[in-house]
C-alpha cells in the first residue's frame, strides 16, 4: 500500500480523506483547522504540521481547497508542494478552480518532472464520504493512469477528459448547464402556477416529454413530485445557492477569458448572484425558484 498525504479536509477533503484511509494506505494529513486534523488522526492518520511536512516520502498528494489562490499557494513556490517533493510523486487537486490556475500548476508539476491532473468532482458531501464521487480528470495520459488508483479509492465514476485544465473545463460547463436548466424549470412551475395549471400535472407531462431534463425529474424545484428534492425539505441543501454562484462565476470568467458566447451562461450568473445575496447563500439553488416567482 502507498503513502498518500491529503492536505484540505474540510467538508469536502475529510470524507476523501477516510475512504483513502479505508483503501488500506498510510495517510498523511494537513489543514489549517488543527480539529478536523484531529479528528481524522484519531481514526488512524498521521498528522503533519505543514503541507511540505506532509508529503516527506509520499506517493501520492490529493489536494481539496476552496479555490484557485489557494491551490496555487500550496504548490507553487520556493515552498510549495512541487518544489518539495520526489519526481515519483502523483499529485492531484481535486478542487473546483479556474482552468487557467489548473493549467499553471500542472504544467509547474510537469516542468519539475511531476505527474499531476486536476480532478474535480461532481456529488456533494454525501458522495465524498460514501465514496460515490465521479471525477473529471484532464492531464497527460501517464499522469491519469497513476492517479487512477487513488481516485477509484474516492469515486464511483472516473472520466478522462482530455489536457492539463481539461477535468476544471467539463465541471464548469456541466454546471452552467445545470444552472440554465434550472432556472428553466423554475419558469416552467412559475407561469404553470399563474396559469392554474396544477405542478404535479407538468410534471407527468414534461418528465415523459421534451421538458425531460435532470433538473426537472431528479432534483424538481417544487414540492411534491421528487420525493428526495430538497423542495421537500424547505430547501435545505443539497447544493448551496453559494456553491453554484461560485461555479458560475469560474464560467464567466472564462467565457470572458475565451470570448465565448454564451448569454444564458452570463444571465444565470446574474440571477443567482441576486439570489444568493439575499441571504440565500446556504438555501440549496433550486430555492431560486422562489425570488423567480415574485
Ligand atoms: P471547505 O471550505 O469545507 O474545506 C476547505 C478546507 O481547506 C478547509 O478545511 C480549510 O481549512 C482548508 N485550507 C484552506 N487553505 C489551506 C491551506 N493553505 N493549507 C491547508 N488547508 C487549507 O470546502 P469544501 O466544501 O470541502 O470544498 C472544497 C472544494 O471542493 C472547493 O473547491 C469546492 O468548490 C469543491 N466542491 C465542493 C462540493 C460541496 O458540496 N461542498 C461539491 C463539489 C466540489
Amino acid at each position: 500500500m502507498s503513502k498518500v498525504a491529503f492536505i484540505g479536509l474540510g467538508n469536502m477533503g475529510s470524507g476523501m480523506a477516510r475512504n483513502i484511509l479505508k483503501a488500506g494506505h498510510d495517510l498523511v494529513v494537513f489543514d489549517l483547522n488543527e480539529q478536523t486534523v484531529a479528528d481524522i488522526v484519531a481514526e488512524g492518520a498521521v498528522g503533519a504540521s505543514s503541507a511540505s511536512d506532509a508529503i516527506e516520502g509520499a506517493d501520492a498528494v490529493i489536494t481539496m481547497l476552496p479555490a484557485g489562490k489557494h491551490v496555487k499557494s500550496v504548490y507553487l513556490g520556493d515552498e510549495g508542494l512541487i518544489a518539495k517533493a520526489s519526481a515519483s510523486t502523483v499529485m492531484m487537486d481535486c478542487s473546483t478552480i479556474d482552468v487557467a490556475s489548473a493549467r499553471e500548476v500542472v504544467s509547474a508539476a510537469a516542468a519539475a518532472g511531476i505527474k499531476m491532473v486536476d480532478a474535480p468532482v461532481s456529488g456533494g458531501v454525501a458522495a465524498a464520504a460514501a465514496g460515490t464521487l465521479t471525477f473529471m480528470v484532464g492531464g497527460e495520459e501517464a499522469a491519469y493512469d497513476a492517479a487512477q488508483p487513488y481516485l477509484d479509492a474516492m469515486g464511483a465514476n472516473l472520466v478522462h477528459a482530455g489536457a492539463a485544465g481539461a477535468g476544471q473545463a467539463a465541471k464548469i460547463c456541466n454546471n452552467m448547464m445545470l444552472a440554465i436548466q434550472m432556472i428553466s424549470v423554475c419558469e416552467g412551475f412559475s407561469l404553470a402556477e399563474k396559469l392554474g395549471l396544477d405542478a404535479q400535472k407538468l410534471f407527468d407531462i414534461s418528465s415523459k416529454a421534451s421538458g425531460q431534463c435532470w433538473s426537472l425529474t431528479s432534483y424538481c424545484p417544487v414540492p411534491g413530485p421528487v420525493e428526495t428534492s430538497p423542495a421537500n425539505n424547505d430547501y435545505q441543501p443539497g447544493f448551496a445557492a453559494a456553491m453554484m454562484l461560485k461555479d458560475l462565476r469560474l464560467a464567466k470568467d472564462a467565457i470572458e477569458s475565451v470570448d465565448a458566447n454564451s448569454p444564458l451562461g452570463v444571465l444565470s450568473e446574474e440571477l443567482f448572484s441576486q439570489f444568493a445575496e439575499s441571504g440565500h447563500e446556504n438555501t440549496d439553488f433550486s430555492g431560486i425558484i422562489n425570488m423567480l416567482r415574485k
